[in-house]
């Protein structure tokens, strides 16, 4: 199948109303041209050198998400051009991105990622922490940062059970979060969650951005 076919099946069993993000690591420039020559614009990438890389050879009317973990020395070269950064997963980023955003004097859009899956190789804060880091920015308001929700990735397993448990324990989160802290704020609104093998359980369970990468280009080669 080609690009073009499978781009046209994902968007089949994604409603209108959810963002699709077509997550593009390790894929050669010109299959991302492909994708946005069918009219996609949201590409997510998980490293840093990556998404400069392909950011400079492409049309830049694309809407780049930083989906990966980022350290705090590497902010200041993707601020000046990325949509949305994803993966804020410290309060010491946060500041930086803040830091980053208000010297290009821009509004950078992040969402807080958690760690629910049971793996324990995948980043992300929990809801102690979090409560931590916005009881901090409370008092020490972050002028330049837009926090726009909640983002996490499952673990990698069959058991649809398992998965539909770590979405809504998401769900939960961003619902705890958004009356506690975001009730008047009409950007705290995004839950990304859901990829190639669960964007559907996601979407059931509230999902508002989904993240595919290997049901549109196939599977990825890490070498
Ligand atoms: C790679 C990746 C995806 C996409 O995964 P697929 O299974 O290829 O769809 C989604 N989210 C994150 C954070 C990723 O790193």
């Amino acid at each position: 199948m080609s690009i073009k076919d499978n781009l046209k099946t994902v968007r089949q069993s994604i409603p209108s109303h959810i963002q699709l993000v077509v997550v593009t690591k390790t894929m050669p420039v010109a299959s991302l041209q492909k994708a946005y020559d069918c009219g996609e614009r949201n590409f997510g990438e998980n490293k840093v050198q990556e998404i400069i890389q392909k950011q400079a050879l492409l049309p830049s009317d694309i809407k780049w998400h930083l989906i990966g973990h980022l350290q705090t020395n590497k902010v200041k070269s993707i601020v000046p051009f990325v949509e949305m950064i994803q993966s804020v997963d410290s309060l010491k980023l946060l500041q930086e991105i803040d830091k980053q955003a208000l010297k290009h004097n821009k509004i950078q859009k992040c969402l807080l990622q958690f760690h629910i899956a049971e793996e324990e190789t995948k980043f992300g804060f929990n809801l102690e922490e979090v409560k931590a880091v916005l009881n901090h920015i409370k008092i020490n308001p972050l002028s330049n940062i837009q926090i726009c929700g909640v983002m996490g990735m499952a673990t990698f397993t069959k058991d649809e059970n398992q998965i539909r448990k770590e979405f809504r324990y998401l769900k939960s989160i961003f619902d705890i979060l958004k009356s506690e802290y975001f009730i008047d704020n009409e950007y705290f609104k995004e839950i990304s969650m859901g990829m190639s093998g669960d964007f559907e359980l996601a979407i059931a369970e509230g999902a508002t951005i989904v993240r595919v990468g290997t049901m549109i280009f196939g599977e990825r080669n890490y070498k």
